[in-house]
């Protein structure tokens, strides 16, 4: 059947019904539920083509810093996209794309003094795998040629490309692929309300670390590098690592000569209170993977940080094959690096990090008395991110069937209140816009208490 043309006065819903396919849905689902497309956006709110209004409880799939329609980024791409919207970082270098990197060079923990761009949170994660895996590979000393593994937390999620895939932990989106994966080690993540040693909040002695500590020093000599997502696993459920963890975790890695990547796809740019997640625990890692609130979610881009010493090792005559042969098209894109600079220029200019605390107590406080709701089994924040556990029966933590899709119900309803959330399984997920002022805030968790309610 030939396909018509667009003529502008289409049906958009059933032109997207038709013709996409939507990342993590179930099409069929979603082909029989009311769609929701999206025209524009204005600060924390976005717009839906029948011109209804919905607060951004998600900063747009964890991506939107200051807020919607920002003059100062939507001016830094115009005024680029004037100068050259793409030149290639193979064998050239563009303008942005330089000054981008001296920033976040600059702004990163001591130590990252090298900037590798890719376009997505997954390729920067790719990225950093392959560089840990040469820089061992290309060592004087052939005995730290074993060393070509890596370890990484139950429930972790690093992005959907086969080599996060393989770091990942999260059986529902992973175990299908596994005849296409490297195996990597887990060590059980800090998940204090459901511990995976069985031991009871606060009295546990910190027995996932001990298990951290028996596999990386019983592996150590095969291990590239351990991968963690500092603070909070965000996938996994907002799984909020107790203090100390992320510490430990780089000191036990230094011990053993294993190399540290620091996920900050999710935590990054503020979002859990400082601008980087390891600078609340004064750590800083050998490779540090970055995206999602790079651009303030305006353009795709993301970058792979690395220290001098393993920029070092790749380093050479070109007859030795020390290059580190990866690259993209759009790497280095000058319209995202562009964006990304006005973003980071907001941050400064406006004091945002300082800014949040305030509003993070806010939220703190406001989130108190969920716990009083007969279905919520767990709260967890730390900064900006939330997640709100439910579960069947408080007392004994019993889930819901996953097919009863609590959480996806608990959305909906917010959606019909104006509030677009998404959920995590049964984890309600809460990821304010950094820049959304305290009435906003409290809309957020007033609409999203009275779904709750509405729902069970
Ligand atoms: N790493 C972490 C910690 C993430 O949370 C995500 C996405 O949610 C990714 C990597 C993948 O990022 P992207 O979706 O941009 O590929």
């Amino acid at each position: 059947e030939k396909i018509p043309a667009n003529t502008g006065c289409e049906d958009l819903q059933e032109l997207d019904k038709r013709y996409l396919w939507h990342p993590f849905t179930q099409m069929r689902e979603y082909c029989r539920e009311d769609n929701l497309i999206i025209e524009r956006g204005e600060g924390s709110y976005l717009f839906d083509t029948q011109g209804r209004k919905y607060l951004d409880g998600i900063s747009s799939l964890w991506v939107t810093v200051h807020g919607h329609n920002r003059k100062e980024i939507n001016e830094a791409i115009r005024s680029q996209a004037e100068q050259v919207s793409h030149s290639t970082l193979l064998g050239l270098s563009n303008v942005p794309a330089t000054r981008l990197a001296k920033e976040l060079v600059r702004i990163t923990p001591e130590g990252l003094s090298r900037v590798f761009y890719s376009d997505s949170g997954a390729t920067s994660v790719e990225i950093a795998l392959k560089m840990a895996f040469q820089y061992w590979q290309q060592q004087p000393d052939t005995r730290k040629r074993g060393k070509q593994r890596f370890l990484t937390f139950s429930g972790a999620y690093h992005g959907d490309t086969i080599g996060s895939v393989s770091l990942g932990g999260m059986d529902l989106f992973h175990s299908l692929y596994r005849p296409l994966l490297f195996q990597s080690l887990k060590a059980p993540a800090p998940y204090c309300y459901r511990c995976p040693m069985g031991r009871e909040a606060g009295e546990c002695g910190f027995a996932c670390l001990e298990e951290f500590d028996r596999l990386i020093s019983a592996h150590k000599d095969e291990l590239a590098a351990v991968v963690i997502e500092p603070l909070v696993q965000g996938a996994a459920g907002i799984i909020t690592a107790p203090p100390g963890y992320l510490r430990a975790v780089r000191e036990r890695c230094t011990e053993c000569d294993v190399l540290l990547i620091a996920d900050e796809v999710a935590v990054g740019f503020g979002r859990t209170g400082s601008l980087f997640a390891c600078e609340q625990e004064g750590v800083s890692p050998d490779l540090m993977c970055l995206a999602k609130g790079i651009t303030g979610g305006y353009l795709p881009l993301a970058a792979t940080l690395a220290t001098e010493k393993i920029y070092e090792a790749f380093l050479g005559e070109y007859s030795e094959y020390k290059t580190f042969f990866h690259g993209h098209s759009y790497t280095g894109n000058p319209l995202a690096c562009a964006a990304a600079l006005a973003n980071l220029e907001i941050f400064e200019r406006d004091c945002v990090i300082e800014g949040l605390q305030g509003k993070i107590e806010r939220l703190r406080q406001g989130l108190e008395h969920f716990h009083a709701l007969p279905h919520v089994g767990d709260v967890r924040q730390r900064g900006f991110m939330i997640g709100i556990e439910l579960v069947k029966d408080k007392a004994t933590k019993e889930p819901f069937a996953p097919a009863l899709r609590m959480g996806h119900r608990v959305i909906l309803e917010a959606r019909r209140r104006g509030v677009i959330l998404r959920p995590l399984g049964d984890v309600l997920v809460l990821m304010p816009i950094l820049g959304m002022s305290d009435s906003e805030l409290d809309q957020l968790l007033q609409v999203t208490y009275e779904s709750i309610g509405a729902v069970m």
